[in-house]
């Protein structure tokens, strides 16, 4: 469950209390909001009304976030670019508002709003959950990854394609030492949710699983699968998708028209395709579990009853992700010095990157840095 805030109070020194609704927690914040007119900083932009194919943003000044309470400013360093982000800009995500900032895989440090615990110039990681209201019947259950007022990074507020970026204090990470701010910043959206998928999926040690697509997600999950001393069985369609499964150790590799030479015990498909998860339905044993790491899939074909789904196999989605889940995947890549492949791009260049991942030209994860 997590930690509601029920009582804040704004005192006239600019300190902030705020105990949380099981009075585990007592935070002291120190910011006081800006004053004055706000300093400017460079974001790329989407707007609801863009026209032209592959300008998805605009990269300009915009007024500098102001503190709120409850939240911190943090300096981006660096943002992952996550196909959630593509499906935004391209609309197969409806918009939410006018004008918006997308990216939510953030590293950043602590300018404003430093609290005892997350002092000044700490570095942290943001992800897609930007908050969730903590009260209602899926946070109850301890289900926030499906809460019903949530904040979504990059989507339901402006995210980390910009220089500067206003974040709850509640839903920010320690990052693990050892890796750099872009190496960092794909684990924060693709590692999480790759991660979860496994959950979901529910693989146990030494099982046989299926990763259908090959991106930034499907590249991190790979090494928790052998840690776990599964066998990997990748079908993918690019051909450097393809390579990159090679080179990381997959147990077979093939393109997205072949079928694994065994059955699986568990699939999970990354592309945002319904045909994909029927060829992973196919793929698997009585029992089985596809597990789809999409935000959104073009359309689910219709497909046979009595042979693929049939036997207790199961079509399972994978909605978001909780803090906990954050938590485990970063103490895991951590130890399993979990090191993703990127390509950078500057912020100027942020549509260049949206269509790298649109065309799959990179191995591993896309990241700008401001
Ligand atoms: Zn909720
Ligand atoms: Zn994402």
């Amino acid at each position: 469950m997590p930690p509601a805030i029920i009582c804040s109070v704004l005192l006239n020194t600019g300190i902030h209390l705020q105990v949380d609704s099981h009075l585990r927690e007592v935070l002291i914040w120190r910011g006081r909001p800006s004053l004055g007119e706000p300093k400017q900083m460079k974001a790329a932009v989407f707007s609801s009304t863009h026209t032209q194919p592959q300008l998805f943003l605009h990269v300009e000044d915009v007024p500098r976030p102001r503190l709120e309470a409850g939240h911190l400013l943090l300096r981006v360093v660096a943002c992952g670019v996550c196909r959630t982000d593509l499906h935004i800009v391209e609309g197969d995500l409806p918009p939410l508002r006018p004008r918006l900032t997308p990216g939510h895989q953030i590293v950043g440090e602590v300018i404003e709003g430093a609290t005892l615990e997350l002092p000044a110039g700490t570095r942290v990681g943001v992800s897609w959950m930007g908050g969730v209201d903590g009260d209602c019947p899926y946070c109850r259950r301890g289900m926030e990854n499906l809460c019903d007022k949530p904040t979504f990074t990059g989507y339901t507020v402006d995210g980390g394609y910009a220089e500067y970026v206003l974040v709850r204090a509640d839903f920010v990470f320690r990052l693990p030492p050892g890796l750099d701010d872009a190496h960092v910043a794909p684990l924060l959206c693709a590692g999480i949710i790759g991660f979860r998928s496994l959950r979901i999926a529910g693989v146990e040690k030494g099982e046989r699983v299926g990763l259908f697509g090959f991106g930034s997600s499907a590249s991190l999950a790979i090494a928790i699968l052998q840690s776990w001393k599964c066998e990997v069985y990748v079908v993918t369609r690019g051909e450097s998708h393809r390579k990159r499964a090679a080179s990381l150790g997959a147990t077979w590799v093939g393109k997205e028209d072949e079928m694994p030479p065994v059955t699986l015990d568990r699939a999970i498909t990354f592309a945002p395709s319904g045909k994909v998860v029927v060829s992973a339905l196919a793929s698997l044993r009585k029992g089985g579990v596809v597990a789809i790491n999409a935000i959104h899939l073009d359309h689910m074909p219709a497909f046979d009853y009595d042979k693929l789904l049939w036997g207790e196999r199961q079509i399972r989605s994978v909605a978001n992700m909780t803090r906990q889940d954050a938590r485990d995947f970063l103490r895991i890549a951590h130890d399993l010095h979990i090191r993703p492949n990127t390509t950078i791009f500057a912020l100027d260049d942020a549509n260049k990157a949206l269509l790298a991942v649109k065309e799959e030209t990179e191995q591993g994860s896309v990241v700008i840095v401001p």
